[in-house]
């Protein structure tokens, strides 16, 4: 571990700054001034003043830093316009994206406790992008599925499974798209098998229906990018929240820490954001920087302030944006 290691903070548009301003205060109650942070700027707010969405120089830094905490930005209308996390993820190869989702003591649509973490495949599946015409009012888009963008992805799953003392469930729709599907399913059950790990699989169909009647009976969920992409939108509901979210983007030597939510235009600037999501993918970013203790307080500190009723307007609840964070940071702060 470096002595200080360096992160690049995008904060981003809309609610990005509300809530990553929210996740560094915590980061200082619990770390001081350990790490050395960059700020940096993308999105809509840069598109305005340069014209382009994330710079060539941010790049660089992103790629020089031991990891990065993104907000949230909002993407111009413009058809020039890239998605700077779009960029990002390609840019520094980010191929596995980990969504955690556990139950927290807040209203939820389901009373059933749960933890789990599904690992989305982040850079193949229908998300390359690949649609064409073939002929009128007909179009097709390409779905890429590789054994090596799959085994990298498996990995992944494996190192979290371990860690967890737990089963893989690799969900796919092997039955109709035998070939894409198959090669996931037959290259993920053969990475998890050679690691000497516990697996199952489910069509995702069927992973949808007991994700919600028996979320308890999942552990880590490898997936392609579009399913993974639907079903962590189902486990953020089955939270209670999108505001309770968080996610890390992870390479060979990349890694990207940002909330599952967007930049949310509609309540940006009231202070009602929940700092949540952000504060919990600040906690991962500790974690992966080798802070593992500071991550655990931190997590223990949320689920304190949550069970106490400090909670933002998404959870019932009536503090700000800014009470959350403050009554975190305290937490931690004091053990
Ligand atoms: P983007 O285009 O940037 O993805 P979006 O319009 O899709 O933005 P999201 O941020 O994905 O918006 O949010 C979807 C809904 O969830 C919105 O109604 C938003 O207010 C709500 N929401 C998202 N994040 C939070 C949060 N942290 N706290 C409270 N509500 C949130
Ligand atoms: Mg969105």
């Amino acid at each position: 571990m470096n002595a200080s290691p360096t992160v690049v903070v995008i904060p981003g548009d809309g609610i990005g700054p509300e809530v990553i301003d929210a996740a560094l205060k915590v980061v200082r109650a619990v770390l001081g001034d350990e790490l050395e942070i960059v700020e940096e700027q993308a999105g809509y707010s840069l598109w305005k003043k340069r014209g382009v969405t994330i710079e060539d120089e941010t790049i660089e830094r992103c790629r020089e830093a031991d990891a990065m905490l993104f907000g949230a930005c909002t993407t111009p209308e413009d058809p020039e316009a890239k998605s700077p996390i779009v960029t990002l993820r390609k840019e520094l190869g980010l191929y596995a994206n980990v969504r955690p989702a556990r139950s927290w003591p807040v209203p939820r649509p389901v009373d059933t406790e749960f933890d789990l973490v599904i690992v989305r495949e982040n850079t193949e599946g229908l998300y390359t992008g690949c649609e064409c015409e073939i002929h009128d009012g007909v179009t097709v888009a390409l779905r890429k599925i590789s054994e090596e963008g799959t085994r990298r992805v498996a990995e992944v799953a494996c190192d979290l499974a371990e860690e967890r003392s737990g089963r893989v469930t690799i969900v796919h729709k092997a039955n109709v798209l035998k070939l894409t599907c198959g090669t996931f399913k037959r290259v993920a059950a053969e990475t998890v098998e050679r690691r000497g790990l516990e697996w199952d699989d489910e069509y995702v169909d069927a992973a949808a229906y007991k994700l919600v009647r028996e979320p308890d009976s999942f552990d880590v969920i490898l997936t392609s990018n579009l399913f993974g992409d639907i079903l962590s939108d189902l486990a953020a509901g089955l939270m209670g929240s999108l505001g309770l979210a968080p996610s890390a983007n992870l390479g060979d030597d990349a890694a990207l820490f940002e909330p599952v939510h967007g930049s949310a235009p509609d309540i940006a600037g009231k202070g009602i954001a929940n700092p949540v999501a952000a504060i919990l993918s600040a906690a991962m970013m500790l974690d992966h920087l080798g802070y593992g203790e500071e991550a655990r307080i931190i997590e223990r500190a949320v689920e304190e302030v949550l069970r106490e009723g400090v909670r933002t307007p998404d959870l019932g609840g009536s503090a700000t944006t800014e009470e959350v964070a403050e009554a975190i940071a305290e937490r931690v702060a004091t053990g």
